[in-house]
C-alpha cells in the first residue's frame, strides 16, 4: 500500500514538497489539497502581476501535477470543508502548507479607519484574489502612503505610478488597471522607520523605480551613508547588495521633483503613530526617527502627510489552523524543524514565517519528504479514497487540476492586447467556466 500523503495548500512550499516526495524511490500518493479552485498560492496572488518572469516558475508545478502519484484537489477548504482531524484520520501524512495570508499590525491609534488596507488584501485586490475582489479602495486622493522598506511595499509603490501602457501587459485585473488609471494619485510615500541601510529591498526592484515613464523617484541625498557601515554584522554577499542599493539610491538623489508628473517619495527614518481622520483617513502622524543599536528610536519630531489611503507592507502571519499546534505570537505553526505531531508537518511560510524567496521553500518541502520517508515505514490509511468520499457526502466540486489547466486557457484567451490572462476572479465565475453556467 502507498503511503497516503495529504498537502494542505497549493503554493510552492506544498508544491515543492510534492515534487520531493514524487521523485523519491517510496510508493507514495500525493494529494494536494487547495482552497481555491486555482493553485500556486502567492504566485499568482502575491508575486506582482508586472513580473511576469517571476510567476513562470509555475511551469515546474504544472509537470509536477502531471504526475502519476499526484493529484490536485481544488476548491476544498481544510477547517471548513473538512476538519485537519478528519485529514489526520484519512492520511498517514499530513502536510500543512497554507501560507501566511493576514497582515501583520501596525498597531498604532485610528489603524481601523476606513482607508487603512493591508498588503495582503490590496495586493490581493490587484492580482485577482477572490477574497478582495470587493475590496474597491478608494484612490481619489493625491498622496498615498506606504508603509514598510521590503519589495512588497515597493511593489506597490510600482503598480500605483505606471501608466496604462505600462500595466497593460501584466496580469493585473481590468478593474483594478481602470481604477489606478482613475485615480488622482500623484504622489506616493514610501515610509520606513530605519535608514537607507536597513531597507530590504532587492537591487532589481529599487532600479524599477528610477525608469517608470511618468514617476521620478524623490530622495534626500544627505542621508544616504558612502558605504554599508564596517561594524554593522551582515555576511558579505548582503553588505554587497545593500551597498548596491546606496549607489541605486544615490542615483535618485539628484533628480528634480517636477521632471514628471508623478513622485514616489523615499522617506526613511520615519515611524507612523497615528492614522488622522475621523471614520476615514484623512492624514498620517509620523515621528522622525534615528538608528540605535540596529533599533529605530523616536526623536520627538513629528511630522503629517495628508492622504485618504494608508498602505501597510509591514510582513505577514499566519491565523493558523484548528489542530495545529501554533505560536500565536509569532503567527506561525509550532514544530520541531517541520515536523508538529504523529504524522504532521509543515512546510513554508506557515513553518518559517514570512521570509526569503520562492525558492526558499524547496528545501522546506525536501525536508517533510526526507521526515515522512523516515517516520512512515508503509501506508495504512485509505488516502484519496476516503476524501473523495467525504467531498462527495458534502456536496463540494472538487476542481481537478485538468479543470484547472481548463480556467487557465480560458483565462489566457480572455486577455486584453498583450497581457498574459485576464483573471476569472471570484469563485462562482471559475465554477461557471467548468460548469457551462
Ligand atoms: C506580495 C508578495 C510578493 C512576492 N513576490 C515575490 C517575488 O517577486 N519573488 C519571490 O521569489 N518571492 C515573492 N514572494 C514570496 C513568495 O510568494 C513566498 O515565498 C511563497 O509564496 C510562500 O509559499 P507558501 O507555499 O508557504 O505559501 P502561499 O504561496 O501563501 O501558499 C499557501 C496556499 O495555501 C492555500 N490555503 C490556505 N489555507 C488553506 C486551507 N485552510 N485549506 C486549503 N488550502 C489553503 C492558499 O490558498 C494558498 O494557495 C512574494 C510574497 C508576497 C506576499
Amino acid at each position: 500500500m502507498p503511503i497516503s500523503v495529504a498537502i494542505v495548500g497549493s503554493g510552492p512550499s506544498g508544491f515543492y514538497t510534492a515534487e520531493a516526495l514524487a521523485k523519491s524511490d517510496t510508493d507514495c500518493q500525493i494529494d494536494i489539497i487547495e482552497r481555491l479552485p486555482a493553485p500556486h498560492g502567492l504566485i499568482r496572488y502575491g508575486v506582482a502581476p508586472d513580473h511576469q518572469t517571476t510567476k513562470n516558475v509555475s511551469r515546474a508545478f504544472d509537470k509536477t501535477a502531471a504526475r502519476d502519484e499526484v493529484r490536485f484537489y481544488g476548491n476544498v477548504d481544510v477547517g471548513g470543508d473538512l476538519s485537519l482531524d478528519d485529514l489526520r484520520a484519512m492520511y498517514d501524512a499530513v502536510v500543512i502548507a497554507i501560507g501566511s495570508p493576514e497582515d501583520n499590525k501596525l498597531g498604532i491609534p485610528g489603524e481601523d479607519k476606513d482607508g487603512v488596507i493591508g498588503s495582503a488584501a490590496f495586493v490581493g485586490w490587484y492580482n485577482g484574489h477572490p477574497d478582495f475582489v470587493d475590496l474597491d479602495p478608494n484612490l481619489d486622493t493625491a498622496n498615498v502612503c506606504v508603509i514598510g522598506n521590503g519589495n512588497v511595499a515597493i511593489d506597490i509603490a510600482r503598480l500605483l505610478v505606471k501608466t496604462r501602457g505600462e500595466l497593460s501587459p501584466s496580469d493585473i485585473t481590468n478593474d483594478a488597471l481602470d481604477a489606478i488609471q482613475a485615480s488622482s494619485i500623484t504622489d506616493v510615500y514610501m515610509l520606513g522607520r530605519r535608514g537607507p541601510v536597513e531597507a530590504k529591498f532587492t537591487n532589481v526592484e529599487l532600479r524599477e523605480m528610477g525608469k517608470l515613464e511618468i514617476c521620478v523617484p524623490q530622495i534626500d541625498g544627505g542621508i544616504i551613508p558612502d558605504a554599508v557601515p564596517e561594524d554593522m554584522e551582515m555576511s558579505d554577499r548582503d553588505r554587497r547588495l545593500r551597498d548596491k542599493n546606496l549607489d541605486t539610491l544615490r542615483e535618485f538623489a539628484p533628480r528634480a521633483a517636477d521632471e514628471l508628473p508623478k513622485r514616489v517619495h523615499f522617506q526613511f527614518f520615519a515611524a507612523p503613530r497615528e492614522i488622522l481622520g475621523g471614520d476615514k483617513v484623512e492624514g498620517i502622524r509620523m515621528e522622525r526617527t534615528e538608528v540605535v543599536d540596529g533599533r529605530a528610536v523616536g526623536t520627538g519630531e513629528f511630522f503629517e502627510i495628508e492622504t485618504s489611503l494608508v498602505l501597510p507592507a509591514v510582513g505577514y502571519r499566519s491565523g493558523g489552523l484548528e489542530g495545529l499546534p501554533f505560536n500565536d505570537d509569532w503567527g506561525v505553526a509550532i514544530s520541531d524543524e517541520g515536523r508538529a505531531g504523529d504524522g504532521l508537518y509543515v512546510v513554508g511560510w506557515i513553518k518559517r514565517g514570512p521570509t526569503g524567496v520562492i525558492g526558499t521553500n524547496r528545501p522546506d518541502g525536501q525536508q517533510a519528504a526526507k521526515q515522512i520517508l523516515e517516520d512512515i515505514a508503509a501506508g495504512s490509511k485509505p488516502g484519496r479514497e476516503a476524501l473523495e468520499a467525504a467531498i462527495a457526502k458534502n456536496g463540494g466540486r472538487i476542481v481537478s487540476y485538468d479543470d484547472w489547466l481548463t480556467l487557465d486557457a480560458h483565462e489566457k484567451a480572455a486577455a486584453r492586447e498583450g497581457a498574459p490572462r485576464e483573471k476569472l476572479i471570484t469563485v462562482a465565475a471559475m465554477l461557471g467556466v467548468l460548469d457551462g453556467a
